[in-house]
């Protein structure tokens, strides 16, 4: 029986099967009421980079917990939020020195978008309006919301309710480069930012790009002064092989906004991070000028000493040799894939696999994630996608379980 008390998230309550029970969880394991051990092969919606229970990360925060759970930001500093703005700053390339927090995802691109608009007004300008791409994705919120996918992304029933912003697909060749920046010339003067997730778009369908697209981007907002927000609640922290997306194209975005694998998968955590003009815009006599923002939780000292906690594994840990020998198992492992006349595409970088299938899933993602169930993984399908983001010191043994059940499980769905 499903409990109709607690409400989850993206769920047809009515017609849902019984969502599985899971009490515990260690490394890359979920582990079931019955005791069963699944292997995730999601992390969590992408944040469990090093695996469940870390004893560093969980020392972190049991050890901040006894000291200093939680404290307000406003008109107060703490240890672990000045420690972990100062090591963000110095992990970002340039000048990307200014470090806000947040609780979630959306609420750090909302911030974003806040951060661009009020950077033009405090000049005298009033631009409220974002470019964004098809097949974006950058939350749930309403301002997030509006910058997803018009109609590929989840939120295409609210449009009459968002705020509307400037859609384009992104130029991938010389011709759609063109085309592209004539555009955005027409639109310059209401335009306050560029929003895009780079490399790797993720919920929106995770279509790639090349760092040379992202770079080509950057170039044109750089020309015609635009300011470049680079969305990297994904991509950030190593799972495109990179410690960031944006460093494989060289390009500094004017705002980035981190979250999901920042903590690990332990405590909620986002932050946005500035260039020193943008911040800059902000110094001035006036009140008013000041960022107008200050989520209740902002800078949470368990959540930050958790943060400084995955960074100090960043720093020891192997983890780009980890991340590389991923993506080669993901390669050998799933690229025989696009053979299938099931299968449109198969897509690899970092430690992201994606198999996009012909047809859509919807009516067979209960089938599938039964299947992978049974295969002892925790798989979730959506769209088109099947796809797996392992923890980065998962076992390739492990790994080999999950592309050899993707594999099986395509083989033997009848479309
Ligand atoms: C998950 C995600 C978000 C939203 O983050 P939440 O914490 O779910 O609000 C925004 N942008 C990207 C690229 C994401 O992957």
């Amino acid at each position: 029986m499903i409990d109709h008390t607690l409400w989850l998230p993206y769920t047809q309550m009515q017609t849902t099967s019984t969502p599985i029970e899971i009490v515990a969880s260690e490394e890359e394991y979920l582990i079931t009421k019955q005791g069963t051990k699944l292997i995730d092969a999601i992390g969590s919606w992408w944040t469990s980079c090093y695996g469940y229970n870390h004893p560093a990360i969980v020392a972190a925060i049991q050890s901040q917990a006894e000291t200093l759970p939680h404290v307000m930001l406003g008109g107060i500093v703490h240890p672990q939020a000045q420690r972990l703005a100062h090591r963000l700053k110095a992990l970002l390339p340039a000048d990307l020195n200014h470090v806000f927090f947040a609780n979630t995802g959306s609420e750090a691109v909302e911030i974003s978008m806040k951060m661009a608009i009020q950077y033009w007004l405090n000049q005298g300008q009033t631009r409220t309006q974002f470019v964004c791409f098809e097949q974006g994705y950058h939350g749930d919120t309403f301002y997030a919301m509006s910058v997803c996918d018009p109609v590929e992304g989840m939120h295409h029933i609210f449009k009459n309710a968002l705020p509307k912003q400037l859609h384009t697909p992104i130029p991938r060749s010389k011709e759609n480069l063109e085309t592209f920046k004539t555009w955005l010339r027409l639109h310059k003067n209401q335009i306050a930012g560029v929003i895009i997730e780079p490399l790797v778009q993720g919920a929106g369908g995770m279509k790639m790009h090349t760092p040379q697209v992202l770079k080509e981007i950057d170039t044109v907002c750089k020309e015609l002064d635009l300011l470049l927000i680079a969305d990297e609640i994904f991509t950030g922290f190593g799972r495109t092989g990179s410690l960031f997306a944006i460093n494989q194209a060289h390009v500094v975005p004017d705002i980035i906004c981190l979250s999901k694998a920042l903590t690990g998968g332990t405590l909620p955590l986002a932050a946005v991070i500035a260039r020193t003009p943008i911040y800059e815009a902000f110094l001035s006599d006036n009140p008013e000028a000041a960022l107008m923002h200050g989520p209740t939780y902002m800078g949470n000292a368990m959540a930050c000493a958790a943060a400084n906690a995955v960074l100090d594994l960043f720093s020891t840990e192997a983890w780009q040799e980890n991340v590389q020998k991923i993506q080669t198992q993901l390669q050998n492992a799933l690229v025989p894939l696009s053979n299938s006349a099931k299968v449109k595409e198969v897509r690899v970088l970092g430690a992201i696999g994606v198999v996009e299938l012909q047809q859509n899933v919807a009516h067979d993602k209960a089938w599938f994630v039964k299947r992978f169930l049974e295969s002892g993984i925790w798989l979730r399908p959506f769209g088109n996608i099947i796809y797996t983001t392992p923890c980065f010191n998962m076992r390739s043994i492990n790994l080999q379980r999950i592309t050899e059940a993707i594999c099986k499980h395509i083989h033997d769905w009848k479309t």
